[in-house]
This record gives C-alpha cells, structure tokens and sequence, in this order.
C-alpha cells in the first residue's frame, strides 16, 4: 500500500456519529497498551497520528482515520484494563456490539494481541465475540522484537491455540520498531478491500 494520505476523521460512539459516505473499513481491536496507536502510526508512517497514549484505556470513542480518501481504520478503545468500571464496560460492549451487527462497510477486523504472552482472558472473550458476528478477523501479534527469533513458532501457537483461531484467519507477527509484518499486514488488508 501506498499511504499517500492519513487524517484523523471523527471520534463516534455510535452510528449516528459513523461517516456515512459508504468507504470500507478496517477495525482495530486489542486490550490497552498492546502497540495498537503504534501499529497504525508505523501503517501510515505518521510519527503520531494515532496517540501513542501512556494513560491506558483513556479513550472511549471510536477513532476513524481516513486514508488515501479512499477507507477508514477504525481504532477502538483498548480493553482490559482495570480502571475502567463496570459500566463502562457495558457501554464500551454496546458499542462495539452495534457495530459488529450492523456496521456492512467492516471488511475486516484486526486484532491485535502481544507476541510476548499468551493472550488474556479479555482477549480471548474479544476473539469469541467477534467469531460471534462472523466477521473477517486478522490476528496481528505485536511486539516480535521483544521475543527471540527461536521462540517466535512456539509463541505465534500458543496465541493461536488458545484463542480458538479459525483456521481460514490470517496471522501475521508485527514490530512497531523493525517493521516486520508490515508489507504482510498490507497485502491482506488490501486483499479484504479488493484493492
Ligand atoms: P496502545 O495502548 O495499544 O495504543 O499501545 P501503544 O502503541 O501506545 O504502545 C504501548 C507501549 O508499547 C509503548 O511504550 C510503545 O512504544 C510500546 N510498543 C508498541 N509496539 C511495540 C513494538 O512492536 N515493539 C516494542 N519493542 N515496543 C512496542
């Protein structure tokens, strides 16, 4: 891919604050402080588009970025992290839940979990409830610098075991800071947008 453009579009809660000029969308889903503002800055070559936020879950809206004018990255707020009540919660789980059932510009959801663990129990109920909508989902395991080359197999089967992956989904290991996994996480993003 070719980012020619990025911006920052609006922040939304629901779907009368989604853009309605029908452009596909990419959805970026993973507890807080996984790399995910990371992520989307090293996609789009920004330095700091997406807030590389040291306040974990401080954000509760959806952030759309609109690039090359032609589809969004849909950031949702991190999860799993302990300061947020239990209503929020709920909010946060109408939310994503709206949009996973009705929301017909998603054509993929990224989900992003860190190399170096085994995924949290909210990760695994994120991969549950997204299987759920039966959407496209690409797990994008961030981090990879971190753990040693030897152990990336053992640790890429671990993630995808205990998630319950299925097995059509495509995986790919990610750094924000060698850019691994950047070309690969293109190429099937553009594959899920027919570009
Ligand atoms: P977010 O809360 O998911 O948006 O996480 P951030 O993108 O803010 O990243 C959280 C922390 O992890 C920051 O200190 C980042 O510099 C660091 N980080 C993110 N991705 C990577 C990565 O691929 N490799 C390494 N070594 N650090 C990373």
């Amino acid at each position: 891919m070719n980012v020619t453009s990025s911006e920052f579009k609006l922040s939304a809660v629901g779907p009368a604050q989604y853009p309605e000029d029908g452009l596909p969308e990419i959805a970026l889903a993973g507890r807080s402080n996984v790399g995910k503002s990371s992520l989307i800055n090293r996609l789009l070559r920004r330095k700091n588009l997406a807030r590389t936020s040291s306040v974990p879950g401080k954000t509760q809206h959806m952030n759309y970025y609109l690039i090359n004018q032609s589809f969004f990255f849909v950031d949702f707020p991190g999860y799993g992290f302990a300061k947020v009540s239990k209503q929020q919660r709920e909010v946060w789980g109408q939310m994503i839940e709206r949009y996973m059932l009705e929301r017909e510009t998603l054509k993929l959801v990224l989900m992003v979990v860190d190399l170096r663990h085994p995924p949290s129990k909210d990760d695994i109920m994120m991969y549950e409830w997204l299987t759920h909508y039966d959407r496209p989902i690409c797990v994008v395991t961030t981090k990879a610098d971190k753990v040693p080359k030897t152990r990336w197999q053992k640790h890429a089967k671990v993630i995808k075991q205990d998630l319950g992956m299925r097995p059509g989904d495509p995986f790919v290991m990610f750094s924000s800071e060698t850019d691994m996994g950047k070309e690969e996480l293109w190429t099937i993003i553009e594959g899920y947008l027919g570009t």
